[in-house]
């Protein structure tokens, strides 16, 4: 949802090498905001003559201070809390009266029009598409972080979060990627367990290298009092597990960490042995992105998490994951499922009437692929698609408890090599030992009471 507003006005040659102060009214709910302008005779360059025209930009905002400024080099600037234009301050649009600045630079005519148009885009609750878990040059990743942006863009991600291993000083340098919303974390790794702490620059003072389960468990609390986001990595890895106790403070868990085999299976299964125990943990995914594999199988935002919140913000996207309003797909670009009861999402409580109703939507399951919804009993339905179309399903909900939906596929080249590349680097028996069906999609569950 977006609203324009054109403010033309025009300057007389008196204005000369003066600033003006456009106003207008921001409304409230803004996620970003556009600036466009022009102006008759155009000639912009820093060279002065009084045979051109040059108008400048600068913006304040509503308590009247600098936003930024870019001189008369761009005609265009978005800003917004999570990226903005070169030059500008990364901020909210709060609601109330800001102002264009027009510098009148140079001028020629007697009287000029300039033309501004204002684009507000509102917040709007929507499926954000990201990567929660990647590695950089900072760690033992290969690409720098604005190359992964690049990626991240190519890909249709809207964030990404920077998760270098047992450091937080790629946090103070994180790139400025246009559109693509950065958010810090740190992956704190020990040699028994990985966790990501997301959100804060700083998650911990003093050491990450500590020996005591203890310990480690006081840097996570730490963290989490800090206001960072806790997720337990890759619990059954074959390469990395968790050592430790399972037992332990967290918002998330990542059940799919990198291309699907079975080690995150696994996890899967373990997890939805505790949503039967009553345990309403956030599952999420990550690609654990450090380098392209033989310099072509690339899996990076594989898979992606989609996280439905209202604007894409640090604290909008963490506070959507911190409650579970979250799918995990296989890519970015691959089969999603909407799971929904009136107007909750994943992760909500949903109070049970007598006509309570949840509905199931995938844009397009894939020919082969099976689409099963289940509750606490096990199975509510199962759909195989014989041919790659839309699929939608609304049934009734009749007893306390939880839905959740995930799509089932045959295993695919990426998962067989990635199994393959797991079985021998820990040299397990059965290297080419069949791999049975795996998870191409899965939601959290919608939970009633
Ligand atoms: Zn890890």
């Amino acid at each position: 949802m977006e609203k324009k507003v054109v403010i033309s006005f025009n300057i007389s040659k008196e204005q000369h090498r003066q600033y003006f102060k456009v106003p207008f009214d921001v409304p409230k709910d803004v996620e970003a905001l556009e600036i466009a302008y022009s102006y008759s005779g155009d000639q912009a360059d820093s060279i002065p003559s009084e045979k051109k025209n040059v108008i400048d930009l600068a913006l304040l905002d509503q308590n009247g201070n600098d936003v930024g400024a870019s001189g008369s080099s761009v005609r265009q600037i978005t800003l917004s809390e999570s990226y903005s234009s070169p030059g500008y301050k990364k901020l909210p649009i709060t609601e109330g009266k800001w102002h264009i600045l027009c510098g009148v630079y140079m001028i020629k005519d007697q009287s000029l029009t300039v033309t501004y148009t204002i684009t507000f885009k509102f917040k709007k609750y929507r499926y954000l598409k990201g990567d929660t878990h990647l590695h950089s040059i900072y760690s033992d990743g290969v690409k720098t972080m604005q190359e992964l942006g690049v990626m991240a863009r190519k890909q249709g991600l809207d964030f990404m979060i920077m998760t270098d291993h047992n450091s937080a000083i790629h946090n103070e340098h994180l790139p400025d990627i246009p559109h693509l919303n950065i958010i810090p974390g740190v992956e704190l790794t020990h040699y028994y367990g990985h966790v990501n702490l997301w959100g804060k620059k700083l998650p911990y003072k003093g050491s990450f290298a500590v020996n005591s389960f203890d310990d480690f468990k006081s840097l996570i609390e730490e963290a989490r009092q800090s206001g960072a986001i806790v997720s337990l990595n890759h619990p059954y890895c074959s390469l990395c597990p968790w050592r430790w106790d399972l037992d332990f403070y967290r918002d998330a868990i990542e059940v799919w960490n990198g291309p699907m085999r079975l080690d995150n299976m696994k996890t899967i299964e373990w997890w939805r042995s505790e949503l039967l125990s009553g345990k309403k943990t956030t599952i999420i995914g990550g690609s654990d992105y450090h380098f392209t594999f033989f310099k072509i199988f690339n899996f990076f935002a594989r898979p992606t998490t989609r996280v439905y919140a209202k604007a894409n913000t640090k604290e909008d996207i963490l506070d959507a994951i911190k409650k579970g309003r979250c799918v995990i797909t296989d890519s970015a670009k691959s089969s999603m499922i909407y799971l929904s009861s009136g107007h909750n999402v994943v992760g909500d409580t949903v109070k049970l009437t007598e006509n309570t109703k949840a509905h199931v939507k995938v844009d397009k399951l894939k020919k082969g692929h099976t689409l099963i919804v289940n509750n606490q009993h096990g199975q509510v339905f199962k759909y195989k698609a014989k041919k790659t179309a839309p699929f939608e399903k609304e049934f009734d909900i009749t007893e306390k408890g939880f839905i959740q939906a995930e799509i089932w596929r045959k295993p695919n080249l990426a998962s067989r090599l990635a199994e393959f590349g797991v079985r021998y680097v820990t040299k397990q028996k059965g290297l080419f030992k069949k791999i049975p069906k795996l998870i191409f999609a899965i939601t959290n569950p919608i939970y009633f009471e």
